[in-house]
């Protein structure tokens, strides 16, 4: 552990992105020079947040406490939500902590820093869309994932005792936004309608579970090859998934969802169609795009020398395409493994590398529920986008997810965790029931 004259770094947001960073800047340097501060005490990968939705992943198995994370890999943690940045004082403040009755626990902090990363993610954009954020539910966290999850598992029961006389047994779920997320939300929900009803709702055959999946754009998986959207599309329609593009969503109830002349009947409504950062970014006094990300230079620094940031948070630019790095855990991983080299030099008090942020784009890879997937990788020798299918695809979408724990768990930690998966898979029901 090298160790120089006391250089503070705090990270906002243990995500795919901050918690990488804190591990390896904390593993090299300590806890007295890296804190992490998180509204959550545990970890999840955002990108399995479709399967906690569906019941597959079961959060209370999967999650990593960040109090675990921190002793094992030498980095303090903070729990608490930060809800502003004193840039004079160059102080973080924390909220309060409070238990479900409103009681404290603990107070409001104040955390100074002398570099800060800002690492807090992104959420649902719902673009002003009338009812979109009353009714629809985001994925993007956890309690919004077991939210959908617990409120799919009610309508199915009540569907099952026919308690809607309209339609007995049937149960709509609409999903907006056609791009990975709602694509692979889709298969994951086939999947697990199938096992709910095996586990004991009779009344609700799987065909009953109707799931549509609606897209502004032309197709699903946008900014995919064509291929890749073509193949995925007929992966789900072979899956009975009601796939509608070119439709745009003018207004959401609480049962139904509108677009242009077609009204979708809606017992649940997933809104996946576009992300932008929290509030909180606003507050800082950085300069923003129109996303609310903050705009950092091609060192992943804002427009305050002290501040950094990362991920989804971010917009960083993206030389090769003139555009902005996109807001994927590929791209949070790989800004984590440049920070914590320009960070390490901070705090050693030496150079920092001259090389400036390049993303690396390695293709995408969309699963297409637990057997199949679908995506394109870029070809090292060729430069083009070659198209993986089936379980091959599959398997490597595995292994992007075990690269992440992998990184904040250890190789070996990341393997027995995967097996522990496994075997769990084997022991409880597929799909999380209570
Ligand atoms: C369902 C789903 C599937 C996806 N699938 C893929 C995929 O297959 N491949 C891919 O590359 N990308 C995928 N993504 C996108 C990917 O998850 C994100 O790009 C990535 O997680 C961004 O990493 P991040 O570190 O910026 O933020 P996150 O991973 O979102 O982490 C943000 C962290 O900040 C914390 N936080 C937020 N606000 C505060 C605050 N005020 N104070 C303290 N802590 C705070 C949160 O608790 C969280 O831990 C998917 C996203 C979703 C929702």
């Amino acid at each position: 552990m090298t160790s120089g004259p006391l250089h503070r770094i705090v990270i906002a947001g243990g995500g795919a992105g901050g918690l990488e960073l804190a591990v390896r800047l904390g593993r090299r340097h300590g806890p007295e020079h890296v804190t992490l501060i998180d509204a959550s005490p545990f970890h999840i990968w955002k990108p399995s947040l479709h399967e906690v939705a569906a019941g597959t992943v079961d959060i209370h198995r999967e999650g990593l406490s960040y109090a675990m994370l921190a002793h094992d890999n030498g980095f303090r943690f903070v729990l608490g939500e930060m809800t502003g940045v004193d840039r004079q004082a160059r102080q973080v403040s924390v909220a309060a902590l409070r238990d479900t009755d409103g009681s404290p626990i603990l107070p409001e902090r104040g955390i100074p820093y002398d570099t800060l990363v800002l690492a807090i993610g992104s959420l649902g954009n719902f673009f002003n869309t009338p009812g979109a954020e009353q009714y629809a539910i985001s994925l993007d966290t956890t309690d919004a994932a077991e939210r959908f999850r617990l409120e799919l598992l009610k309508i199915m029961a009540r569907a099952s005792i026919g308690a809607d006389e309209a339609t007995p047994g049937v149960v709509n779920v609409v999903i907006v936004g056609g791009g990975a997320t709602g694509v692979e939300l889709a298969a994951e929900l086939h999947e697990a309608g199938h096992t709910i009803s095996a586990y004991g709702l009779p009344g609700v055959s799987p065909q009953n579970l109707r799931i549509t999946l609606i897209e502004g754009g032309p197709r699903i998986l946008g900014p995919l090859p064509e291929r890749v959207a073509r193949a995925a599309e007929a992966l789900l329609t072979e899956r009975g998934v009601q796939v509608v593009a070119d439709c745009r969503v003018s207004e959401v109830t609480r049962h139904t969802v509108a677009a242009q002349d077609k009204v979708f009947d809606a017992d649940l409504c997933v809104w996946a169609a576009g992300i932008k950062a929290p509030a909180l970014m606003d507050k800082l006094g950085l300069e923003l795009n129109g996303m609310q990300q903050v705009k950092v230079d091609e060192t992943l620094r804002t427009s305050d020398p002290d501040i950094y940031a990362l991920g989804d948070c971010a917009a960083a630019p993206w030389r090769e395409t003139g555009k902005t790095v996109p807001a994927r855990a590929q791209a949070a991983h790989q800004q984590a493994s440049y920070l914590a080299r320009i960070l390490s030099a901070r705090i050693e008090g030496s150079a920092p590398p001259a090389q400036p942020f390049r993303f690396r784009d390695f293709g995408s890879l969309v699963s297409i529920g637990h057997a199949e997937g679908v995506g394109s990788l870029m070809g090292n020798l060729s430069g083009r986008k070659l198209l993986v299918e089936g379980w091959i695809a599959r398997l490597m979408y595995g292994a992007t997810h075990w690269s992440h724990y992998a990184t904040v768990l250890g190789w070996w930690g990341a393997t027995l965790r995967s097996l522990s998966r496994f075997l769990n898979r084997r022991s409880q029901p597929r799909v999380k029931l209570h």
